[in-house]
């Protein structure tokens, strides 16, 4: 059995669970939802794996690309 990486801020066993993270850049905010992630249960801290980090930043920056300087809202992106 593979024990459960432990949080660096508390050392708490995380938990696998899906979160949201918002990134802004000159007024353009991106969303992208349901992204796995470890969670600490007792302080909130969040950890993604380096490969996810990666996928996850690109996506955010494909983003950032379309929305260009004409668009001023929000751009969300999900995985389900
Ligand atoms: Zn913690």
């Amino acid at each position: 059995m593979i024990e459960a990486p432990r949080c660096t801020d508390c050392g708490c066993p995380m938990e696998w669970r899906t979160v949201d993270q918002e990134y802004e850049r000159q007024g353009v905010r991106v969303r992208l939802t349901g992204l796995p992630a470890m969670v600490c249960p007792r302080c909130g801290a969040i950890a993604f794996d380096p490969d996810t980090t990666d996928h996850i930043l690109a996506a955010a920056n494909a983003l950032f690309r379309i929305a260009g300087d004409r668009h001023k809202g929000v751009l969300a992106a999900a995985c389900a």
